[in-house]
């Protein structure tokens, strides 16, 4: 038996405990309380710290991480074509897998130790077993041309079927069709049946940007023309983006539906219908100047919701607390209100709800006896953080960026002293070289 003992533990399902102790054995949460009254067992002390439930980043694209900072002040439209065509012309499966490895160095410094990550090389899930997280790996498939739909079904079959031997108590595979914008509405309705006779979960981008809207209600903008060029029939379909998809019959699977900016109360009332959770990534979506989602109405309504920092490239940076105040303030701002949200509520989407979007809740997400020993510990130290009343408040509201000095998946300490065990010189130096690489190509 392990007993960390903190300043302070952040069960999440209960108000914080000062001076805490969390007894781990066998990789599971086998007591919580003061430590004052905690069993025996081989002490860890970390001291002036909030121990919280390790954090869970519902929408990731580890294998972008070298793109960080690749593409500024672009265009919705235009960002995206560069850096697909980056990531297609330049960067091999290689490269991708080692700037996957260092997107979990980063995750695990900011106590994540749950990441939801859409894929389209498919080598995240490789990097999350090795590296020993938990995750979801997403294979991504594209293909906006409804010709393309059985070739596209069979190529994706023939990934999940080598992907899925690979899968672990912590790891598992998903598929993702990537938006509505590069999906066909058959190939949706493919996906879906794919999935439902496979048993795999479902993960989407959708409305996300005007520019989308535009696409899919009108059939005009820059994709409409990319797919006319191309020779692909655009159709306007007179509805959102979402009411959209619940036509393909890709909503019958419930997938993630990753940013829901463009959603109205029309659309909220779809996504809860079909019961569907959300990933809402809300400094991505300021940055690419996308807008802020709907996050109270869809909390309201009682959608399962986490927050995802979504690619370094659009970020940029993974600090999921950081993201939760800015998701704070945004509601705030919109709502002209100082009550709106709180704190623990953030948190509580960066962890407990952020499992429930992910169907995990039931072994991660919170500080409970029996629930798996994910946990992550941040120190209290820095002088923004005194004085401090609520801890919760302090790394919501004045911590970071935030750093954590221990994290733990299911036991195994991946972060110990502040350092990630996984982190080295030799693989910072190959993300510099290949990011060279991709701003030579850029140049030429
Ligand atoms: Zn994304």
């Amino acid at each position: 038996v392990i007993v960390y003992r903190a300043e302070w533990v952040v069960p999440v399902t209960s108000p914080p405990i000062h001076r805490g102790a969390v007894a781990v054995e066998d990789g599971q949460i086998a007591w919580v309380g003061t430590a004052g009254d905690a069993p025996g067992g081989e002490a860890r002390e970390l001291g002036a710290a909030a121990l919280l439930p390790g954090l869970i980043n519902v929408h990731t694209h580890l294998e972008l991480t070298l793109m960080r900072g690749f593409l500024e002040q672009l265009p919705f439209f235009e960002w995206i074509v560069t850096l697909t065509k980056a990531r297609r012309e330049v960067l091999t499966d290689d490269d991708l897998r080692e700037a996957a490895r260092f997107g979990i160095v980063e995750g695990l410094a900011g106590g994540i130790t749950t990441f939801a990550d859409t894929s389209e090389s498919g080598v995240v899930l490789g990097a999350m077993q090795s590296a020993g997280v938990r995750g979801i790996m997403y294979q991504e498939l594209f293909g906006p041309d409804p010709r393309q739909r059985d070739d596209a079904l069979a190529q994706l079959a023939a990934k999940v079927t080598v992907l899925r031997e690979r899968e672990t108590d912590l790891v598992r595979v998903g598929v993702s069709p990537h938006a509505p914008y590069s999906v066909s509405e058959e190939l949706f309705g493919a996906v879906a049946k794919f999935a439902l006779a496979n048993d795999l979960p479902v993960a989407i981008h959708v409305a996300e940007s005007e520019e989308e809207t535009n696409f899919v209600c009108n059939a005009e903008g820059p994709w409409a023309e990319s797919h006319r060029k191309r020779g692909i029939a655009v159709v306007p379909r007179g509805c959102s983006s979402i009411e959209y998809l619940r036509r393909t019959g890709v909503l019958e699977v419930s997938p993630l539906l990753i940013h829901c900016v463009q959603a109205d109360a029309g659309d909220v009332a779809v996504i809860r219908e079909a019961n569907c959770p959300v990933a809402h990534c809300p400094t991505s979506n300021a940055k690419l100047g996308h807008g802020t989602a709907p996050l109270m109405e869809m909390l309201e309504a009682g959608v399962p919701t986490g927050i995802g920092s979504d690619s370094v490239a659009s970020n940029n940076s993974m600090d999921l607390l950081a993201d939760a105040r800015v998701a704070l303030l945004a509601q705030r701002a919109r709502a002209r209100r100082p009550d709106v949200l709180d704190s623990h509520r953030m948190l509580s989407l960066c962890t407990l709800e952020g499992a429930r979007a992910l169907g995990i809740a039931g072994r991660v997400g919170s500080i409970e006896r029996g629930k798996d020993a994910d946990l992550a510990a941040f120190p209290l130290e820095h002088p923004s953080l005194t004085p401090l009343h609520d801890p919760v408040d302090a790394l919501i509201h004045s911590a970071g960026p935030h750093r954590a000095s221990m994290v733990a998946v299911k036991g195994r300490e991946l972060v110990q002293d502040g350092r990630v065990l996984a982190d080295n010189d030799h693989l910072r130096a190959r993300i510099s070289a290949d990011a060279a690489r991709l701003a030579q190509w850029r140049r030429r």
